[in-house]
């Protein structure tokens, strides 16, 4: 049923929820997208998986709810990955697997997930803040999510490790995760 979604479709799927907020907000609208594109390749790249419509659907509705829309399609992406079976390790390290420390960590999509000091070959790392957010999404806390408070910043943060992860693992990019990268870009 999805693999038969265009792009049209989809926004006018999207504008069918409830809320009005999704209309005329370009943002909104391209996480909107990003969840459409990634359902949509979902089912084109593989047998259908189980929970890929209920999934979408859910993220539309928080997407609809939600005030900033980052936070919703993060939540989204923690949720794919999951049911992809993509999920990064976020709590031993993906290389050695060592329970991490509770302090900043390097991540790496091709190892898979966060790494320890010996491990990481001196990336960047993420904050504790962005990985304990990610845990938390990870174990599906959509209540205490909603309630957390997440800058621009951290926000960041969270949405590097998650959109790498994912691309790690898919053939083509996404073209909407790339318009919300240019977008961002130009802001
Ligand atoms: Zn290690």
């Amino acid at each position: 049923m999805l693999r038969k979604l265009g792009q049209l479709d989809v926004v006018a799927q999207v504008e069918r929820l409830p809320g009005t907020r999704i209309a005329g907000e370009v943002e909104r609208m391209s996480h909107a997208a990003l969840i459409a594109e990634l359902a949509e390749r979902v089912c084109e790249d593989r047998h259908p998986v189980d929970g890929v419509y209920e999934l979408t659907v859910t993220a539309l509705e928080e997407l609809a709810r939600e005030s900033d829309p980052r936070r919703a399609s993060a939540y989204f992406l923690t949720a794919a990955l999951e049911l992809l079976g993509y999920a990064p390790q976020l709590s031993v390290c993906a290389s050695c697997e060592k329970p991490l420390p509770a302090k900043p960590a390097a991540f790496s999509p091709s190892a898979g997930g966060f790494l320890c000091d010996r491990d990481d070959l001196g990336m960047p790392p993420t904050s504790l803040a962005a990985i304990k957010v990610l845990r938390l999404m990870a174990a599906g806390d959509l209540q205490t999510y909603r309630r957390l408070k997440i800058d621009d910043a951290l926000m960041t943060e969270i949405e590097h490790v998650l959109t790498t992860q994912l691309e790690h693992h898919l053939d083509r990019r996404l073209k909407s995760l790339q318009f919300l990268h240019d977008m961002r870009a130009r802001s």
